[in-house]
């Protein structure tokens, strides 16, 4: 049987036209207001300037106004917290975006946190992260909650399957493992210091590369009828694992681009139309 292709790019054109129907009475019940989403770019990464440009444009399909606030390379923590706290006071703002990575001088754990958390639609807070893992109402972080969502929706069965996640960052691998946990999965999550990652990557039913280095994860590590999912994406265009060899012959895979990545902009944007139909209020 054919792999189901994981399609994020049709998937999050599906979601934006729901959600512009939702701007779209969100505005009628303000009298015009539109909600806003401010996004923070500190420094001049061009990749990171791309996702941003990216989340803008998302917005305006959607109905959504943006912010686009940048800082640069130089900034300090305190330039970083000072833009923050200015959006979390802003009552145009309903959703606040701090590109990861930010500069190394920057203290980004503690930016991440002062964002109030009805404002985080990019799940990013200690406190959203801790609330989601305990399964209480937060927002999802970004890119799990895009793969979460495109697992459901082609009815990918998480209940009871070995999902091995390689990547143990705080905006990925942690909160992916807390997401499937909670989706009854049996979860191992590898990392740098993972002995023969080769062994684990083969009991895995549910695979999902986040790692960051290109097709480091080898199609031969890949069983038959797993279901693969690749958050990297390297130029010109090759995520963490090693796809040819293991389309024929897996369940479902996620295409690189087109799969994970387009995720996790709708999740964004679904998030921030949630906190402006909340109203401000704790995310539910
Ligand atoms: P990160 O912060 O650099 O974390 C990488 C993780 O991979 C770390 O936990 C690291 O382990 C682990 N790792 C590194 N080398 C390894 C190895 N040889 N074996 C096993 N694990 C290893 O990266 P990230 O921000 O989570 O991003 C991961 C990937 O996802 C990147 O390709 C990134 O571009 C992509 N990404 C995509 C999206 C999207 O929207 N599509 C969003 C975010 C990220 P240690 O903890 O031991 O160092």
């Amino acid at each position: 049987m054919a792999a189901i292709v994981l399609n994020g790019k049709v998937l999050s054109r599906e979601i934006e036209a729901g959600l512009a129907i939702r701007v779209a009475a969100l505005k009628e019940r303000s009298r015009g207001e539109v909600p806003m989403l401010a996004t923070i770019l500190v420094g001049g990464d061009p990749s990171s300037a791309t996702y941003v440009r990216m989340k803008g444009n998302a917005c305006r399909r959607v109905g959504l106004a943006s912010l686009p606030i940048t800082l640069p390379e130089t900034a300090s923590t305190d330039d970083v917290l000072t833009a923050v706290k200015t959006l979390n006071a802003d009552p145009r703002v309903y959703g606040i975006l701090l590109q990861h990575p930010v500069p190394r001088q920057v203290d980004e754990r503690l930016c991440f946190d002062t964002i109030e958390l009805r404002k985080d639609v990019d799940g990013v807070t200690s406190l959203g992260y801790g609330r989601m893992a305990l399964g209480e109402p937060a927002f999802n972080s970004a890119t799990p909650g895009g793969i979460l969502t495109m697992l459901r929706h082609y009815g990918i069965a998480l209940e009871g399957k070995e999902a091995v996640v390689v990547g143990r960052s705080a905006i990925l691998g942690k909160p992916m493992a807390a997401m499937l946990l909670n989706a009854n999965a049996t979860v191992t999550v590898c990392h740098s210091r993972t002995h023969d990652l080769e062994l684990v990557v083969k009991r895995a039913d549910i695979v999902i590369g986040a790692l960051g280095k290109p097709e480091f994860i080898k199609a031969a590590w890949i069983k038959d009828g797993a279901v693969v999912v690749d958050a990297g994406y390297h130029p010109p265009g090759v995520g963490d694992i090693e796809l040819p060899g293991v389309i024929g012959r897996c369940a479902a895979y996620t295409p690189v681009p087109g799969g994970v990545g387009p995720m996790t902009i709708a999740t964004l944007i679904t998030q921030t139309v949630q906190a402006a139909e909340h109203l401000g209020k704790t995310p539910v």
